[in-house]
């Protein structure tokens, strides 16, 4: 349990009074709109979310249920999701693109009232609820199709059981990506949701005129709560597209006010010729965030646009910690200091000594509002993850500079041990990065038969550019320690990344396992 969160919860509004106060003082302001015309005022929002929760209720979901929502990106899932805060349910996101094993596995660890999917999977997955004890599976299309759109035609809005609900009650259960074993379920709570949405809302100053753009998934904390919660707890709006797609990013860049994106979104925008001052003209805000933003791409975007990019640092079990300040430096490469009201310290990672020198890499604990209540069902994995005093081990690398910016080294499992020395994968990545020729690297450990790991590096070369390992590692053996410098360097086409853009270091592991066995 984080230390601060059965304290501090009492005192936080619940999420539900965010849709109850806007739909009262700005019942016609837009709070959804997509661009192929459908708009949710937020009088809207709060009468079709009741009658979503009332055609739950009809199936038997009571307050403290598990909801399970396999459902495209659309305004009917940002309903349900609303629905389950509203109700008291718990609401378990899952991805789309997940696969029947890894449905199985959620569906049952879950074990949810309620599962509802897309209707042309109806057939294949409720077998798999069925073989998961799932007595309710309902389908709910991204055109508002399917059997609980029908139900929910037939409800009047529900108006009992809208709480108020208790603070420290679950509101979600995200699943973890885990890279590596088997994911596991974060119970979030309702005050954690609620005091990070607040602090978000208040620290990148959204007001009812923001617009932010939405453009990604549903099943991570990033778009789910960074993203939905701020603009309700701020009665802003949103404009909802379907993914991240550069054209259409750009396209409708002049109707929003606010960007949130992972690095490569960011990326991809550098791409395009479209991608200036003009374009970028009237927007307050862009954020990055879920995996580091190279600070070639912070510098290149300021001049671009004229903007600078406010990175900030979060994960699934916390929601966000750390985020550049809105007024006063952002600097690249740091995500900056804790938000209010949470707590970080730098651990030894050997001893789990506190550091309280400035810039020592150790292992990073969190406590505060924000975190989680533990893991689903997984009391001795919630136990191993705290400390003692209660601090919650994120399992990143950090060290926190002498002005209070937090700067991520990466994650504890990705550090390379070589020869015994350290090595901290994102140092060698910066310098590689700032190599003429070089797009984007990873840097991780392969089994090596005299160091134990050899550092090993992955490059994509920018386009046209043409690269010779041994001229970088030659480039780099003059800026980093003779045991930092990677003892291959292999060009590649682009960098394992999972649907957050977070480069799989687990899968380099696996792909170069092989690389240093001797012959
Ligand atoms: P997830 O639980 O999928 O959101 O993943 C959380 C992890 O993403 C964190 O523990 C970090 O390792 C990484 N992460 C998130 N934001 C950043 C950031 N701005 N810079 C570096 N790593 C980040």
């Amino acid at each position: 349990m984080g230390v601060n969160s059965q304290t501090i919860a009492s005192s936080i509004i619940d999420p539900t009074d965010w849709v109850e106060y806007a739909a009262r003082k700005h019942p016609h302001r837009s709070f959804l709109r997509t661009p192929a015309g459908r708009q949710l005022s937020y009088e809207a929002l709060h009468e079709q979310s009741a009658r979503l929760a009332s055609a739950l209720m009809r199936r038997g979901v009571a307050c403290g249920d598990r909801v399970a929502a396999r459902v495209e990106k659309s305004p009917e899932a940002v309903l349900l999701y609303v629905a389950c805060l509203r109700m008291g349910a718990v609401f378990v996101p899952i991805n789309v693109a997940s696969s029947p094993n890894e449905v199985d596995y959620l569906l049952r660890d879950s074990s949810p009232r309620i599962a509802i999917v897309p209707p042309g999977e109806r057939a294949v997955l409720a077998a798999l609820a069925d073989r998961a004890g799932i007595q309710c599976v309902e389908t709910l299309g991204a055109d508002g199709e399917g059997s609980l759109s029908e139900l929910t035609r037939l409800c009047d809005p529900e108006r009992k059981s809208m709480g108020p609900h208790d603070a420290g009650s679950p509101a979600a259960i995200v699943y973890t990506s885990g890279t590596t074993g088997q994911s596991k379920g974060a119970i979030l709570t309702r005050a954690n949701l609620a005091s990070n949405a607040t602090v978000l809302a208040e620290a990148w100053r959204f007001t009812g005129q923001d617009v932010l753009m939405h453009t990604l998934p549903l099943f991570h904390i990033h778009g789910l709560f960074a993203a939905i919660n701020t603009v309700l707890a701020s009665a802003s709006s949103i404009l909802l597209l379907p993914k991240f797609e550069l054209h259409s990013a750009l396209k409708h860049m002049s109707e929003v006010t606010v960007f949130m994106g992972v690095p490569t979104h960011y990326t991809r925008l550098l791409q395009d010729r479209g991608l200036n001052r003009e374009a970028t003209a009237h927007m307050r805000l862009f954020v990055s965030g879920s995996a580091p933003l190279l600070i070639e791409t912070h510098q290149e975007f300021l001049r671009r646009t004229g903007h600078v990019i406010l990175e900030r640092y979060g994960m699934t079990e916390t929601l966000i910690n750390a985020s550049n300040p809105y007024d006063g430096p952002r600097v690249p490469g740091s995500v900056g200091p804790p938000l209010p009201g949470i707590a970080v310290r730098v651990t030894n990672r050997d001893s789990g000594a506190v550091e309280h020198k400035s810039d020592v890499i150790g292992t990073l604990e969190i406590a505060g509002p924000n975190v989680f209540a533990g893991y689903w069902r997984d009391a001795e994995k919630t136990s191993a993850e705290f400390t003692a005093d209660g601090w919650f081990k994120t399992g990143d690398l950090a060290r926190i500079d002498r002005n209070g910016y937090l700067h991520i080294a990466g994650r504890v499992k990705d550090l390379v041990i070589s020869g015994g020395c350290n090595v901290y994968p994102r140092e060698v990545e910066s310098e590689l990065d700032a190599l003429p020729g070089v797009a984007e690297s990873a840097v991780f450990g392969a089994p090596h038969p005299d160091f134990g790991e050899g550092v090993t590096a992955v490059i994509v070369p920018e386009a046209g550019a043409v690269l010779l390992e041994a001229q970088i590692i030659e480039s780099l053996s003059a800026r980093l320690a003779r045991y930092k410098v990677p003892k291959r360097v292999l060009l590649v086409a682009e960098l394992p990344r999972n649907a957050m853009g977070k480069v799989q270091k687990s899968a380099l592991r696996a792909t170069y396992a092989c690389l240093y066995r001797a012959s």
